[in-house]
């Protein structure tokens, strides 16, 4: 009996230890760099301690090489001038890059617990081969020398803009590749997503003493500095020379900095949030943009903290960067000129990636509808107009536009291989936004912003899967929901369903409902009567083995669920049809129904849908 009972419990334990596959990689860098302004040079000394927490032994490690793209010939150089759309501030401007105005970060030196380790350049991509292998839940030290060219400004990093931004310093070090249960993520950049692993940067940069240097981290030495980071109305005691920027970042991703010798910094403090910092070029009209851009920088801060949980830093900085925008760990690169709205846009959209990204950092790569989709629902929120009860219209519009096009790909491709960039903008932008604000129709607005919030505080510095979101949207709606991210994000099908036959059944009304589309989904069919009363019949679709609580003004009769692979419904509504005025699917137009035409009846006038195949 103990035998058997003792065999029971091993077996019980070894199947938990299975499933506990939810290890993390573990980095630490410590970096000294020396930037000159003249050259445009770098040269670097990487001390980084890598922790493998996973159960495998790893005798080979990579590192991304970003900057090796900016170079004629490379794969984003080949990717730009042979995509049908390449991006506008991209072309062929690469093929036309001279020696000196390229991108290249070089290995001068590489070893491992002070053995040298052999390695090879793969385009944007180092593979190193180790001396010595890391056994599971060990850790190992690699001390890199390295020297790099900054690119003239193509995307995102290099240095020389067309706002007149002097260094974007983002993907400017060697950086270790992200290893987690799915295997290496070594992806040759072409100007996508990026994976990063959790850690800690401890970052020394030494310039020319004229430049003001913006950041991930903290500062730690501002009464060295000054630039505006010193303790107000204190004395500033400057070295003499080059200056040394220290800089520490805990539990991120990346490292990012820009420097320009006429940046303006401003302070501002979010009440109960981080100290903002701007960093912007002191123009007529840029400063006027960035000043009135600050009480919305702190709405946005306010608003997001409120609304899916608190910002885990207690600094960020927003800085001119003068391409597009971008996000990085407590800080953005933004461009600067433009109008308010267009830079706040961008501003709202980057700062809302600190939760979406750099707290929940899923693998971008392959998700970029979780990091770019939630970024995008978030920040449209948060500059909402608070009488705006649909301010995800804007993402509707964009899929309907997608699926017209016929470009749309399932958005489980990997983001650097869609086959057009506007597949991929609004697969990832517009289909990510859309799955949230959809989901919030299918679970109600209660459970789902529960769901949003609790989703941030269990998986934040973690590496969150789709998976693990939709279990907290199961937990907190108490519905089964995987069918809707299968459906969503690993197929193109689509949402359409349709009135039929509306017929009178004495004292009743029986309606023909049709699924036209592949899609199954809760439907809401809102009748309104002659003399003005309105009733919510609610459909669920039997995959979800529960229905959402009622809300709102509108009476609500629970219909029975419709079983998916229906492709018809009779719904009964207790009225009669010589009161109807109206029916109509989903007034609201949450879900993303493909042809809303149609969705409605209007008493005597409308012909309904005829079910080809029921001639
Ligand atoms: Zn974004």
């Amino acid at each position: 009996m103990q035998k058997i009972l003792l065999s029971y419990f091993l077996l019980a334990s070894v199947a938990g230890v299975a499933q506990d596959f939810r290890w993390q990689q573990r980095v630490e860098y410590t970096m000294s760099v020396k930037l000159d302004v003249t050259t445009h040079r770098v040269l670097g000394d990487q001390r980084l301690v890598y922790y493998n927490n996973s159960p495998d032994t790893l005798t080979k490690v990579y590192y991304h090489l970003f900057f090796n793209a900016f170079q004629p010939g490379s794969m984003m150089d080949v990717r730009s001038r042979t995509i049908a759309d390449p991006d506008g501030r991209v072309t062929d401007r690469i093929s036309k890059l001279k020696d000196d105005e390229i991108g290249y970060q070089k290995v001068m030196s590489l070893n491992q617990d002070g053995k040298a380790a052999t390695y090879t350049v793969h385009g944007t991509v180092l593979e190193v081969v180790l001396p010595r292998p890391i056994m599971p839940n060990t850790k190992t030290v690699l001390n890199m020398k390295f020297e790099a060219q900054v690119p003239v400004q193509i995307r995102r990093s290099g240095r020389h803009n067309r706002e007149g931004v002097d260094y974007s310093m983002t993907q400017w070090y060697p950086r270790l590749c992200e290893y987690d249960f799915q295997g290496w993520h070594a992806y040759q950049y072409v100007a996508r997503e990026f994976h990063g692993v959790w850690g800690d940067f401890d970052v020394k940069i030494t310039l020319d003493p004229r430049y003001v240097v913006a950041g991930t981290g903290v500062l730690q030495n501002p009464q060295q500095i000054g630039h505006g980071y010193e303790k107000p109305g204190t004395k500033v005691t400057r070295p003499a020379g080059d200056l040394t920027w220290h800089f520490i970042a805990r539990d991120v991703i990346d490292f990012a900095w820009a420097a320009d010798p006429d940046y303006a910094h401003d302070r501002v403090q979010v009440p109960d949030g981080p100290e903002v910092h701007l960093f912007y070029l002191k123009k007529e009209k840029t400063m006027d943009t960035w000043k009135k851009m600050q009480p919305i920088a702190v709405h946005v801060f306010r608003f997001l903290n409120e609304r899916f949980g608190r910002y885990p830093f207690d600094t960020y900085s927003i800085i001119q960067g003068g391409d597009g925008g971008m996000e990085y760990p407590m800080c953005t690169l933004i461009l600067g000129d433009g109008s308010l709205d267009g830079v706040s846009g961008t501003m709202a959209h980057e700062v809302a990636h600190s939760w979406y990204q750099m707290a929940l950092a899923s693998n971008e790569a392959l998700y970029p509808w979780m990091d770019e989709g939630y970024t995008s629902f978030a920040s449209e929120e948060a500059l909402a107009n608070p009488d705006d009860k649909f301010p995800h219209r804007g993402a509707y519009e964009s899929y309907f536009a997608l699926v017209n096009s016929g470009l749309q790909e399932p958005i489980s491709q990997h983001a650097d291989h869609y086959t057009t960039n506007r597949a991929y903008g609004r697969a990832a932008y517009s289909m990510g936004e859309v799955f949230l604000e959809q989901l919030k129709y299918i679970v109600g607005e209660e459970a789902f912003y529960a769901g949003m919030k609790r989703y941030y505080n269990t998986w934040k510095m973690k590496h969150p899967e789709p998976n693990d979101f939709i279990r907290i949207m199961e937990k907190v709606s108490g519905m089964q929901l995987h069918w809707y991210l299968r459906y969503w994000v690993n197929t193109t099908k689509r949402i359409d369903y349709a009135i039929g036959q509306v017929s009178a059944q004495e004292n009743n009304t029986l309606v023909d409902l049709h699924r036209i589309g592949e899609f199954p989904m809760p439907v809401e069919v809102v009748v309104t009567y002659r003399d003005g009363r309105q009733e919510l019949y609610y459909v669920p679709t039997n995959e979800t083995l529960a229905n959402k609580p009622a809300s709102g003004s509108v009476k609500r009769m629970d219909a029975t669920p419709w079983p998916w692979v229906n492709p018809t419904y009779t719904l009964l509504i207790n009225g009669k049809l010589a009161d109807i005025e109206s029916l109509e699917i989903d007034p609201t137009q949450r879900m993303a129904d493909i042809n809303r035409k149609n969705n409605a009846f209007r008493a005597g006038s409308q012909k309904p849908y005829q079910d080809p195949t029921r001639k």
